[in-house]
């Protein structure tokens, strides 16, 4: 089931399985204000009733149309257990944005920027319409025959199911995207080094197909992961040359990654994306944090090339 984004990508994939005794519905797309009506017409053509609800990560493109699912199939709605805090952490949480703003303004985006950033965020805050309470699934259990398989990164609770195959990937791996990975607040510490190790285990899982959540399906999704290592080895080597004595921002290091000509929702995810190159490459010895400017309390987060 393909449904409409009012963004970039401008859809999203929600998947139909087929179960013994009804349909796994994998996604919900977002919570658009007729998404309850678009999701009565699907149930409305099915032969039979989806028996349960996966989730596969908590961006809003994914759940945001949980609680109008739920509504209209009365399944049960099933969910990794970090996925749902970061859930609740992030969507069901009035302090998120100002503990955005203010993790933003630590990364040395300017305060004007920020404001900017975060009434970008809130826009969509009315299409994320969440459930409380989801059953709790993890890596490596089964869910009507198909095996839960962690792939952290993308999102750091993101699931994808496997079974004889055929992988559904949500946004883990990706046709022609490359899935962005960012560092957030509350997020796991090396968000990219976590994506690398998925990918690697794709390799080794060896899937023939993967269906992703935006754009074709993935024909050769072992080939696909080397690629986007590849992508992020060079995208290291980029960062990492944007280093050097002096302390740079993860803000000022996102120009010479993505160029100057960002609006504020994709530099959003530009400095995200560029924080997380920048932890790997402090994990892997190749660059230092410093926390707190001499003198000052807590000031700008910053990074140089390591020593
Ligand atoms: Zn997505």
């Amino acid at each position: 089931m393909t449904m409409p984004l009012p963004m970039r990508p401008d859809h999203v994939h929600c998947y139909l399985v087929p179960v013994e005794n009804g349909y796994l519905l994998v996604d919900t797309g977002l919570g658009l204000p007729d998404a309850n009506e678009a999701w009565a017409a699907v149930l409305a053509r099915l032969d039979a009733p989806v028996v349960t609800t996966f989730l596969t990560h908590f961006h809003p493109d994914h759940i945001g149309a949980a609680a109008d699912v739920r509504d209209v199939t009365g399944a049960r709605i099933v969910q990794g257990r970090l996925d749902a805090e970061q859930t609740r952490i992030v969507w069901e949480n009035d302090a998120w944005s100002d503990r955005l703003a203010d993790w933003f303004h630590r990364n040395g985006v300017p305060e004007d920027v920020t404001e900017e950033l975060i009434g970008q965020g809130a826009r969509y805050r009315p299409f994320i319409r969440t459930v409380p309470d989801p059953e709790l699934v993890a890596d490596g259990e089964l869910l009507h025959g198909w095996e839960i398989v962690a792939a952290p990164g993308h999102a750091d609770g993101q699931l994808t199911l496997l079974k004889e195959g055929v992988l559904i990937a949500a946004d883990h791996l990706l046709a022609r995207i490359t899935p962005t990975v960012g560092l957030w607040p509350e997020s796991r510490p090396d968000p990219l080094g976590d994506y690398i190790q998925a990918l690697e285990r794709t390799i080794e899982l060896a899937p023939e197909i993967a269906y992703g959540g935006h754009g074709d399906a993935v024909t050769d999704p072992v080939g696909r992961a080397r690629e986007l290592i590849a992508h992020h080895e060079e995208r290291l080597r980029l960062a990492a040359s944007a280093l050097g004595r002096e302390p740079r921002t993860g803000y000022e290091v996102s120009y010479p990654l993505f160029g100057d000509d960002l609006g504020p929702a994709a530099r959003r995810f530009a400095v995200a994306e560029t924080l997380s190159h920048l932890e790997r490459l402090v994990r892997d010895g190749r660059a230092e944090r410093h926390d707190a400017v001499d003198g000052g309390d807590v000031g700008f987060v910053s990074y140089t090339a390591a020593q």
